[in-house]
C-alpha cells in the first residue's frame, strides 16, 4: 500500500467536512411498508385483501426491533431524511477511517524523524558546534 502524506489525508478530510456542513435533517432506521386495515367493515381489507399500506421506520434498540409509524403525509419527507442519514453515516465512517490513517501516518512520520536524527548522531563528529 502506498501511504498518503498527512497533507493529502487532511485535504481529503476537508472534503468530507464540507459534506457534513451541508447536512440536512436525518433519521435513522429502515423504512418498510406494511399492510394496514382501514377499519371499514365493508372494505375488502376487512376480509384479508391487502389494499392499504402503512409506513414504519424500524431500528434496533438494545437488540430489540422498534418501529415508528410514519403518517402518509410525511412519507416523502421521511424517505429524504432517511437517505440523508445514510449519506451522513457514510461520510462519518470515511472520516473516521481517514483520521485513523492520519494517526498512523503521524506515528510513521515520527519514527522516520527519529531514525534520521539517530543516523545523524552516529555520523563522525566534525569540528564545529556540537549537537545536543
Ligand atoms: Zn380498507
Amino acid at each position: 500500500m502506498n501511504a498518503k502524506s498527512t497533507r493529502e489525508l487532511e485535504a481529503q478530510r476537508a472534503v468530507l467536512l464540507r459534506q457534513l456542513r451541508r447536512a440536512g435533517p436525518a433519521i435513522e432506521g429502515s423504512p418498510a411498508m406494511v399492510p394496514r386495515k382501514c377499519g371499514s367493515a365493508t372494505c375488502e381489507c376487512a376480509h384479508g385483501v391487502v389494499k392499504h399500506h402503512a409506513m414504519i421506520l424500524c431500528k434496533k434498540v438494545a437488540g430489540r426491533s422498534v418501529a415508528t409509524y410514519v403518517p402518509k403525509e410525511m412519507w416523502e419527507q421521511v424517505r429524504e431524511w432517511n437517505q440523508e442519514h445514510k449519506r451522513l453515516k457514510k461520510v462519518l465512517k470515511e472520516m473516521s477511517a481517514l483520521n485513523e490513517q492520519i494517526i498512523r501516518q503521524h506515528v510513521q512520520d515520527k519514527r522516520q524523524e527519529q531514525a534520521v536524527r539517530k543516523s545523524l548522531s552516529v555520523l563522525p563528529l566534525q569540528k564545529g558546534p556540537s549537537i545536543p
